[in-house]
């Protein structure tokens, strides 16, 4: 079997910054210092191919245009890699992540996702082994020489999580994410488990790109005692297309004859509304307690488990694909690239 090739690609993040000595703010830096802080890389038997996406980023400067230029950049590449890294800042990876498993559907070679949180020139940098053991996974096939990972996945601190399950959950500690209501696809120890039965598998016959994000789009998380007012210019059709509603526990929201209107006049002008969980574990059940029988009522979108990362990609997703509100609801209702457990 030949090496390996892999294909990484820098956008930003913590992993490739440096202090600025003027203001003390960590900045990126160019991507052939990265590489040059890791002689280790050369130990690989891997063809190692690298790629800069432009000036590197802070994640929270990413946007669906963005996205599209990362997926796009796979997508050009992909016959001539057997797999592909991305670097990337932590702060919105998981929303890239769940963008790309849209963007990108039907892959059969895998797209590994890290970042670190503390820069790869600091002597206790987490950078080196998340980069390191990315760069294994997007290189690793079975014994027949297919690739094991055939979707988009995050690797940080010995863990593999699936791209459109996994959320931010902390700054400092180093197991900075987590997949609440997906198993992991892959651990790292002294050697690589990778767990088959929770990867994905596409029907798609091959690999196809789709970048049209439609962003026109507003999340509302509620809390307790919301006033209504100021939220209602979200509920405006002809300017925000969909709306995804963060609501309490099972999908449960405060009962308010104004709130409930304001979401059927949304909806009957044409507006999509997905009902997502604040809680990071376990899904929306509506009609479960009577404060969600009106979104049942309402037809609202379940969003059951899905994350809110996975929640803003699909719904630029699906605005994106097709203007026809019954097309755009169905695409919501469906499990499309294993976001939602259905
Ligand atoms: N602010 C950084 C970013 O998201 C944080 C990191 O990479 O960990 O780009």
């Amino acid at each position: 079997m030949k090496n390996p090739q892999v294909l990484i690609i820098y956008t930003g993040g913590t992993i490739g910054m440096i202090n600025d000595p003027e203001t003390g703010a960590l900045k990126p830096f160019d991507f052939e210092s990265l590489y040059a802080s890791i002689p280790e890389l050369k130990q690989f038997d891997y063809k190692i191919d690298t790629f800069s996406l432009g000036e590197p980023i802070d994640s929270s400067d990413m946007n669906p245009k963005l996205w599209g230029d990362i997926a796009t950049t796979i997508f050009d590449n992909y016959a001539n890699y057997d797999g592909f890294v991305v670097l990337h800042g932590t702060d919105t990876m998981a929303f890239t992540t769940a963008a790309l498993s849209f963007m990108l559907q039907g892959l059969k070679k895998p797209v590994i996702f890290t970042g670190s949180q503390l820069p790869i020139g600091q002597i206790r940098t987490d950078g080196k082994e998340n980069l390191i053991t990315a760069i294994e996974l997007a290189g690793m096939s079975d014994s027949s020489g297919k690739p094991n990972i055939q979707e988009v996945a995050l690797y940080f601190e010995f863990q593999l999580y699936r791209g459109n399950r996994v959320s931010k959950v902390s700054t400092f500690n180093f197991e900075a994410f987590k997949s609440y209501n997906y198993p992991l696809l892959a651990q790292a120890g002294t050697n690589i488990k990778v767990h088959h039965n929770s990867l994905y598998r596409s029907q798609k016959e091959e690999v196809k790109l789709f970048t049209d994000f439609n962003a026109n789009i507003a999340l509302v998380k509620l809390f307790p005692g919301m006033p209504i007012g100021p939220i209602k210019s979200m509920f405006d059709a002809s300017k925000v297309e969909g709306v995804i509603l963060e609501t309490f526990g099972n999908g449960n929201s405060f009962s308010s004859v104004e709130f409930e209107k304001m979401i059927s006049d949304y909806m009957e002008s044409g507006g999509i509304v997905m009902n997502i969980t604040q809680c990071t574990q376990g899904n929306v059940v509506l009609g479960l307690y009577e404060t969600s029988i009106h979104f049942k009522r309402l037809e609202v979108i379940s969003g059951r488990d899905i994350s809110t990362e996975a929640a803003v990609a699909k719904m630029m997703y699906a605005l994106g694909l097709t203007h026809d509100q019954n097309e755009r609801i169905q695409l919501l209702t469906e499990n499309i690239c294993g976001e939602v457990t259905i």
